[in-house]
């Protein structure tokens, strides 16, 4: 979908999320500077000119059955978030990484967008579910978005086929891609690891090494030690 870029909207929201997160990755730490970041996220999203034209509504997860990318102080909130979780619940999500991870591992990169593997994080079926981590899925979940359900819901159906566009909100869209540019900007001047890594297998690596992920991390070098991510493109930074 072709868009126009509100490009004084997107300079001020960029300089204004670097400045802050940046401070705050001083002063709080990684971890809480980036909680502090989510509550602006979705504040910014919510306030969006055209937020309103969003199908988005509670129990809507045909998106929770596409490719999740993470960071890895995305991951180290969703462990966090895992602990206030039951016993068995944190088994259950464990167990479904680890599988979904297995099924991913074997496929060629390009195969792996096609497959549909249920989120280990969502608690019912996608047409009727909820995220089992709202307050801490990753920006990737709170950036996707549409004004057409019935779209995701076809390309939930329909895998293979790339034609489908289920409509996104432009304002909304780059609110969110801007914010998340900024505070991902912020903590790569921090040092801190900022490649993408898709979600069932870095989360399957972080738990099974937490010690080891952690101490990385901290230290700023690459969060996995045996696991390769991305360099995300940072779409609006720059404009
Ligand atoms: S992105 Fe699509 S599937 Fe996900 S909540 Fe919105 S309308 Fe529903
Ligand atoms: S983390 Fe939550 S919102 Fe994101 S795909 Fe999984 S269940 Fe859906």
């Amino acid at each position: 979908m072709e868009i126009e870029l509100d490009i004084a909207m997107i300079r001020k929201l960029v300089t204004a999320e670097t400045q802050q997160a940046g401070n705050e990755i001083a002063e709080l730490g990684p971890l809480r500077a980036y909680q502090a970041s989510l509550q602006r996220h979705d504040a910014r999203l919510a306030a969006a000119p055209d937020s309103h034209t969003l199908d988005c509504k509670q129990g809507c997860a045909w998106c929770c059955y596409f490719t999740i990318d993470a960071r890895p102080i995305e991951v180290i909130n969703i462990i966090e978030a895992m602990q206030s979780l039951p016993t068995i619940e944190q088994e259950r999500i464990k167990r479904e990484a680890a599988t979904n991870y297995a099924k991913l591992e074997l496929l060629p990169v390009e195969a792996r967008v096609h497959q549909n593997l249920k989120c280990p994080f969502l608690v019912g079926t996608a047409s009727g579910g909820c995220c089992g981590i709202y307050q801490a899925r990753p920006q990737t979940c709170r950036n996707y978005h549409a004004t057409r359900a019935a779209g995701c819901q076809q390309s939930y159906e329909e895998p293979d086929n790339e034609d489908i566009d289920p409509e996104f909100a432009p304002l909304v869209y780059q609110t969110g891609t801007a914010h998340v540019d900024a505070f991902n900007h912020a903590m790569q001047t921090a040092g801190y690891d900022i490649h993408v890594y898709e979600l069932n297998s870095a989360l399957t690596h972080a738990i099974a090494s937490r010690e080891t992920f952690v101490n990385r991390f901290e230290s700023k070098q690459t969060a996995f030690a045996d696991l390769d991510g991305d360099e995300a493109p940072a779409e609006l930074i720059d404009i």
